[in-house]
């Protein structure tokens, strides 16, 4: 159990903070043995001026297709707790990016990773992507059309 939210940064200060509630989630699904798939799902939080606060995940479900270095998050539940947390909230809680894992301790985005996110993750705002490794977090920005990489705090 971690007790202490992690907290990255861009190169201009402005901070992506992940509160223990949604960490604890999300390293539950880290790929410790040889037989555990890739998970994935979305990320809920709440913009604070530049900064970026994580409270809550989805998590995989049915109708996602999962494999040992794949992972598809089709299921509709995903896109029902984002409107949850948004009606719950009264807005404050929003869609902010997605999540993955994969098989590795040090975790780098694939080029199926960065081609998906060029093409599906189409935002106004910059959100946030994070992949969980079995011992490091790899966190970045999509800004525009780049995808910005953090570092941990
Ligand atoms: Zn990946």
């Amino acid at each position: 159990m971690v007790n202490t939210e992690l907290t990255f940064k861009d190169s201009f200060g402005s901070l992506l903070v992940v509160m223990p509630s949604a960490i604890n989630r999300l390293l539950d699904h880290r790929q410790l043995d040889s037989s555990s798939n890739e998970a994935a799902g979305v990320l809920i939080g709440e913009r604070r001026g530049s900064h970026l606060v994580i409270y809550d995940i989805s998590e995989p479900g049915k109708g996602d297709i999962r494999s040992r270095y794949f992972v598809d998050r089709r299921g509709p539940h995903h896109q029902a707790a984002v409107d949850d947390a948004f009606a719950r909230s009264s807005g404050r809680l929003q869609y902010l990016g997605e999540w993955h894992t994969h098989p590795e301790d040090q975790p780098s985005p694939s080029s199926t990773d960065l081609g998906t996110w060029r093409r599906h993750l189409v935002a106004q705002e910059q959100m946030v992507l994070l992949i969980i490794g079995r011992k490091q977090i790899w966190a970045a920005k999509k800004v525009a059309e780049k995808i910005v990489p953090l570092l941990k705090v």
